[in-house]
């Protein structure tokens, strides 16, 4: 979420006339976009703060802006300890950072905009995609629910749902652009339409984006147990540009601990979805998030926590030591664990899981996957040249491209997968196929690349399965309601 409010403060700006500083210059505007779930947020913004002030001095008319959920937790108190700020922001004003900034500059002095809550869903607000293949879609923002871990409802307010023509407007922008992989963003994305009263509006969007030409990759995070509907899972399954895959997170597999993190699902309920989407999609990778030591687990919560990993086999699990946020009503409970414990849990945890992880990812050792070719790849590796791609799982695969064959972030490619690791696949046994798309184009055409003409596809290897076909470069019609 806040990545993508980044790239809205880039396009805000850049639509107000600001271009973005070259490297190695220094920037006549700098802008911190904070997250208050990230452990010693305020440390480090304070940190980085006190290193731009020299710079500050030396270079008058600088300008220091600071948003995100942390300018919405502290306010007044960052212009009080770090002066030399110019702009203090909301999570509800990022829309008026160009204004705030002008307002500084012609007053003289330290403006701070922290508005309460959103009247409605910031949809026409510009962007600047750091990615040219994929994107970012926000479906809704805040969050109904009060997990009493989490800092994200006391800065991020209710949930606001954007309305679907929005949203489908901006995907179908977003594809003529050239993007061909969607990621639907939500603090809890699966709970859209509780705004405006259709508890199915979350899987008639998935249906949508299936019926958007040139879409070719549909992903969403994060979803709550609680809301995952079978609608949504019908959805996923039959509807073959929604990827499968599932990031579902879990937290605790204790139904006590669940109970105290006022999470309203039960170890039960969360098997149960994780068994149907199974049956569904026996090929989708879920993955999760679990936090271990929240106050009041003992051995046998902890337990519970293994015994569900062991079901669920995870493909691959974000995993944390609960530590203290500051504003949550976990901070003050009973029963923290020490340290000491937490730690041990922890490693047991991860131990468990990367075993599962290898052994998941090993079952795909010999399989053909195609791969949507990522940016940043490209490392040496012995006489191998090796790129990066996600599979439809989201499973990120290094594979060897031999001489003359330059796939472009946004291509995809066919490989056979020859190794697994616990967090990775390779292939070393050559590209199968390689499909230039409009991706690829819009990724050569951003890095000023050469963009060829655009020839008819070939596909040397297997056609690919439930990929819609490539659209002619000419802008195409709306047919969607
Ligand atoms: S559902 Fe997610 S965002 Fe909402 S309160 Fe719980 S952890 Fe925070």
């Amino acid at each position: 979420m806040n990545v993508h409010d980044s790239e809205r403060l880039s396009g805000l700006l850049e639509d107000a006339g600001y271009a973005r500083a070259a490297e190695d210059t220094t920037a006549d505007i700098v802008v911190f976009n904070t997250c208050a779930v990230r452990e010693n947020a305020d440390n480090r913004l304070y940190g980085n703060l006190g290193h731009l002030r020299p710079v500050k001095d030396a270079n008058p008319g600088m300008q220091i802006a600071v948003g995100g959920c942390l300018a919405q937790k502290d306010r007044g108190e960052i212009t009080r300890r770090a002066p030399w700020v110019d702009v203090v922001f909301g999570t509800h004003n990022i829309g008026s950072l160009p204004t705030l900034l002008e307002r500084a500059r012609v007053q003289k002095e330290a403006q701070v905009e922290i508005a309460e809550s959103l009247e409605h869903f910031p949809s026409t607000l510009p962007s600047r995609r750091e990615s040219a293949y994929a994107a970012w879609v926000s479906v809704s923002v805040g969050c109904n629910n009060t997990c009493t871990f989490c800092i994200v409802p006391a800065l991020r307010g209710k949930e606001q749902d954007r309305r679907p023509g929005d949203v489908l407007a901006e995907v179908r922008a977003l594809v003529d652009e050239g993007v061909s992989e969607v990621t639907l963003l939500g603090q809890n994305v699966n709970a859209y339409g509780s705004g405006f009263g259709d508890r199915q509006a979350f899987s008639k969007l998935l249906r949508a984006c299936g019926g958007i030409e040139g879409l070719e990759r549909v992903r969403f995070t994060s979803p709550h147990p609680r809301d995952f509907t079978d609608d949504v899972i019908e959805a996923m399954a039959e509807t073959p540009n929604v990827m499968p895959q599932l990031h579902m997170p879990l937290q605790s597999g204790s139904s006590k601990v669940l109970k105290d993190m006022r999470r309203s699902y039960r170890q039960e309920r969360f098997l149960n979805i994780v068994e149907k989407v199974r049956a569904a999609m026996p090929h989708a990778a879920i993955t999760t998030d679990i936090i271990v030591g929240f106050p009041g687990e003992t051995e046998e919560d902890f337990q519970e926590t293994l015994h569900v990993v062991r079901e669920a086999r995870f493909a691959m699990a974000f995993t944390f030591q609960y530590s203290k946020r500051p504003g949550t009503p976990a901070a003050t409970m009973d029963g923290q664990v020490p340290p000491d414990v937490v730690k041990d849990r922890y490693q047991r945890l991860v131990d468990l899981q990367d075993r599962i992880s290898w052994e998941e990812n090993q079952k795909l050792v010999g399989r053909e996957v195609e791969l949507l070719v990522s940016e940043g790849g490209g490392k040496k590796d012995g006489e191998h040249r090796r790129l990066s791609g996600r599979a439809p799982d989201n499973r990120l695969v290094h594979f060897a491209v031999g001489d003359g064959e330059e796939p472009r972030p946004g291509d995809t490619v066919t490989v056979e997968v020859t190794y697994a690791a616990p967090h990775h696949l390779v292939s070393d046994s050559g590209v199968r196929s390689l499909r230039r798309t409009r991706a690829g184009e819009a990724w050569a055409a951003r890095n000023g690349r050469p963009v060829p003409e655009r020839k008819p596809e070939v596909l040397l290897g297997m056609p690919a399965i439930g990929v819609p076909a490539e659209q002619p470069a000419a802008a195409g019609g709306c047919c969607e309601t």
